[in-house]
């Protein structure tokens, strides 16, 4: 969703935990001369702050965000481009000073699933476009371009396997003490994030749309009798129905726990709301209170163990 904002009297408004309002008006696109009203969709400070996290840097910089339409033109843009619509930003991330590389950056996007990517942007190896269209605001179709490269034709090139593109391996984007994707994806916890893992995870084709709807809820479903069938030998068929025969199969899942049943619970727990701390498999304190306010809320047992009931419930 596009906000808008005023310049300069917004500048320090926080958008997440390390970026600000001021932050996507670049000087060098304006010389000075800023436009008063910004536009900013509420998606872009989202998944900066899900970059920033996954590759544990120190910095960010935004190298150019929001451009007017003959800003973009000055630029070397169209004019009527994602960047002149407040969906898009041209980012630099870091770690102790060291850049994380716009190929780590690019293969974690579209990991999420993330529209609009533009690899090595302006030639720079360690520059990223990053724009979130395919959000509500501009439904355009994939763009994952590079920048740096641009055909006979004037056409940037498509990319649409950044790991094979550029020759990364999955160890290098989910290294260094982050995340695992088979088990963890980020610790921001959206509906969108669970689509990516559930997607990844057991090859399905979801619309990571971050909307939970019924297809979402079937998905995770088949992902609890995989889960029952794989751990406990149900013997279940993964249709992504909550009949009987998979409510009987259920096991209490309860604190201390980690690995794939956790997983699923703390999915289902984000798809309905509850905050679970981190997606990350370990049922510890915060998903232990996330099932005991879902409890409460669905008048069961308040117990913090997620058994038939309650697994019954957010299958609903
Ligand atoms: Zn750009």
């Amino acid at each position: 969703m596009i906000k808008y904002y005023s310049y300069p009297a917004d500048k320090n408004v926080k958008l997440s935990e390390h970026f600000v309002v001021g932050e996507f008006v670049t000087y060098s696109d304006y010389h000075g001369n800023y436009p008063s009203r910004i536009p900013i969709d509420s998606k872009l400070p989202e998944v900066l702050e899900m970059v920033y996290k996954h590759f544990g840097c120190t910095y960010g910089e935004i190298n150019s965000g929001y451009r007017t339409s003959a800003c973009d033109r000055s630029v070397g843009g169209s004019g009527s481009g994602p960047h002149t619509l407040g969906i898009a930003v041209d980012v630099y991330f870091k770690k102790n000073g060291q850049p994380i590389p716009s190929r780590l950056v690019a293969c974690y996007l579209e990991d999420l699933g993330i529209k609009g990517i533009g690899l090595n942007c302006g030639g720079n190896p360690d520059g990223t476009h990053i724009d979130v269209r395919g959000f509500g605001v501009w439904n355009d179709k994939f763009w994952h371009g590079d920048e740096a490269k641009v055909d006979k034709k004037g056409n940037y090139a498509l990319v649409s396997n950044f790991y094979k593109y550029t020759g990364t391996s999955k160890s290098e984007v989910y290294s260094s003490g982050s995340a695992q994707s088979s088990t963890v994806m980020t610790t921001d916890p959206t509906v969108r994030v669970v689509q990516v893992w559930l997607n990844k995870t057991y090859g399905l084709k979801l619309a990571t749309d971050g909307i939970y709807g019924n297809e979402t809820r079937r998905a995770l479903v088949r992902g609890l009798q995989h889960v029952l069938n794989a751990k406990f030998g149900a013997k279940l068929d993964a249709d992504g129905i909550f009949g009987a025969k998979t409510k009987a199969a259920i096991q209490p899942c309860t604190k201390g726990t980690r690995g794939a049943y956790p997983s699923i619970l703390q999915a289902f727990l984000i798809c309905k709301g509850y905050n679970v701390g981190g997606f990350d498999g370990n049922y510890g304190n915060q998903t232990a209170n996330a099932v005991i306010q879902f409890q409460k809320d669905k008048g069961l047992v308040a117990d913090g163990i997620a058994g038939k009931a309650t697994f019954a419930k957010l299958a609903e």
